[in-house]
C-alpha cells in the first residue's frame, strides 16, 4: 500500500483531529498531533508542557522553536519513515520552511473549510475528555452517559482552556494572520486540496477520501 504524507490544514474547530484520526487508521499511518503532543507535555508538567501552558491557555500560538523541535524529534522515529499525517502543524509560514528544510515533500494538503461563525458555535460547545482526548459537543454530539466518556469511561468532561469565547477569539485571530497563508504556500507547490468542512464528520471524510482518489 502507498504511504502518504499528509497535512491537514483549517480555522481550529474545523474537524482536523476527527478526520486525521480517520485517515490515519484507514491508511495505517501515524497520526501526529502537535496539540495533542503539547497537552500530553502539560499534563506530564515536563519542561515543554510548562513551557507551552501559558501560550495555550490564552489560545495563542506557542513558538515556532518549540513546535518545530517536538514536530523533528517525532518525524525521526521508524513509524513515521514513510508516512503520517500532520495535524496543526506547521501553523506558520516559518514552520512550513523548517519542515521543508527536514527534507519532507507533503503529497496532499488537505484544507478543511469552514466559516468563522460556525467554529464559535462549534468550539463553544465542545466537550473534551481529560484522560484520553475524545472529543463531544453539548448539542451536536452529547455522549451516550452524561459526563462520562464513551471511550473510556472517564467520568468528568471537561471544556479545554482554550475552548473559553476569548481563547476562541484568539485563536480564530492568530488563524487568519499566521496560519491561513499556508493556503497560499501550498497552492502554489500544487498540493492543496480544498473540501468544504460543513457537513457531517462522514460527509467530510468521503470529500477527503474521492480528493487522496483523484476523483
Ligand atoms: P490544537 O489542538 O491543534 O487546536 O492545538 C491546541 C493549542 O496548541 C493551540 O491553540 C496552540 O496554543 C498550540 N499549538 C498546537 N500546534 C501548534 C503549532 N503548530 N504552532 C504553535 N502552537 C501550536
Amino acid at each position: 500500500m502507498s504511504r502518504y504524507r499528509l497535512m491537514m490544514l483549517g480555522p481550529p474547530g474545523a474537524g482536523k483531529g476527527t478526520q486525521a484520526k480517520r485517515l490515519a487508521d484507514r491508511l495505517d499511518i501515524p497520526h501526529v498531533s502537535t496539540g495533542d503532543m503539547l497537552r500530553e507535555a502539560r499534563r506530564k508538567e515536563s519542561e515543554l508542557g510548562k513551557k507551552a501552558a501559558q501560550f495555550m491557555e490564552a489560545g495563542k500560538l506557542v513558538p515556532d522553536e518549540v513546535v518545530i523541535g517536538i514536530v523533528r524529534e517525532r518525524l525521526e522515529e521508524d513509524d513515521a519513515a514513510d508516512g503520517f499525517i500532520l495535524d496543526g502543524f506547521p501553523r506558520t509560514r516559518p514552520q512550513a520552511e523548517a519542515l521543508a528544510e527536514m527534507g519532507v515533500d507533503l503529497d496532499f494538503v488537505i484544507n478543511i473549510e469552514v466559516a468563522d461563525e460556525e467554529v464559535v458555535s462549534r468550539l463553544g460547545g465542545r466537550l473534551s475528555c481529560p484522560n484520553c482526548g475524545a472529543v463531544y459537543h453539548k448539542e451536536a454530539k452529547p455522549p451516550k452517559e452524561d459526563d462520562v466518556c464513551d471511550v473510556c469511561g472517564h467520568r468528568g468532561l471537561i471544556t479545554r482552556d482554550d475552548d473559553r469565547p476569548e481563547a476562541i477569539r484568539q485563536r480564530l485571530d492568530s488563524y487568519h494572520q499566521k496560519t491561513s497563508p499556508l493556503i497560499e504556500f501550498y497552492s502554489e507547490r500544487d498540493v492543496l486540496e480544498n473540501v468544504d468542512g460543513a457537513g457531517s464528520p462522514d460527509e467530510v471524510n468521503d470529500a477527503i477520501a474521492r480528493r487522496l482518489n483523484g476523483d
